[in-house]
This record gives C-alpha cells, sequence and structure tokens, in this order.
C-alpha cells in the first residue's frame, strides 16, 4: 500500500495520512469521508509515509516535520519541541501529560 495525504479542497491544510491502493480508495478510507463532500476531497501521494503498510505514528509525523496534537491536552507539538512518547508511539507535550497527571484537558483558545 501507498501512502496518501487525503484533504478537502476547501480547508486543504487539515488532511490527513491514509494508507491505500488508489486515490480513491485512500478517499474512501479517511475520516472526513463521512461530511459526505466526496466531490471536494482531493489525495496526493505522500511518499514520505510509505513503509510497513501501517498507519503513521505521531512519530513518524513529527520526525517528518509535521505537527501532532498532545494525546492527553490536545496542545499543539512541533517537530523541533522535545515530545514525549509512550510505548504505542503517540505523543504527548510533557512528561505530565505522558504520565497522565494532566486531568483538565486544555480549553484555552489559541
Ligand atoms: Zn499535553
Amino acid at each position: 500500500m501507498k501512502a496518501y495525504y487525503v484533504y478537502h479542497v476547501l480547508d486543504p491544510d487539515e488532511g490527513e495520512i491514509v494508507m491505500a491502493d488508489t486515490p480513491g480508495q485512500a478517499k474512501c478510507r479517511a475520516d472526513c469521508y463521512d461530511a459526505g463532500d466526496f466531490t471536494g476531497m482531493r489525495a496526493r501521494r505522500a511518499p514520505e509515509f510509505d513503509g510497513d503498510g501501517g498507519p503513521p505514528t505521531d512519530r513518524d509525523y513529527l520526525q517528518k516535520g509535521w505537527l501532532v496534537p498532545c494525546a492527553r491536552c490536545g496542545r499543539n507539538i512541533y517537530s523541533e519541541d522535545d515530545a514525549h512518547f509512550d510505548r504505542h508511539d503517540r505523543a504527548y507535550c510533557s512528561e505530565a501529560c505522558l504520565a497522565g497527571n494532566e486531568t483538565t484537558p486544555s480549553t484555552t483558545p489559541v
């Protein structure tokens, strides 16, 4: 399978990486497919995410210069930040989030 970046033309920065054999299959597998506006969706190859066939992990995204939300509090983590990873390679913004100590989700507007 190959990696595709699937996005909507109205929101091209909010796409996702999907593993699929064809662009059409990638669009069908994307979460945003449920939004219903299939005609506005695009899929382009993202060869930097080709690999073992599994979906990329947070660690993969960060290593390739993407940002990911903290798996606990949702704060953006950038590739240059000192992210913390659990055994599933989910990224956390701090030791406290990794340890699960931060119980209140951040509601501060960005
Ligand atoms: Zn966090």
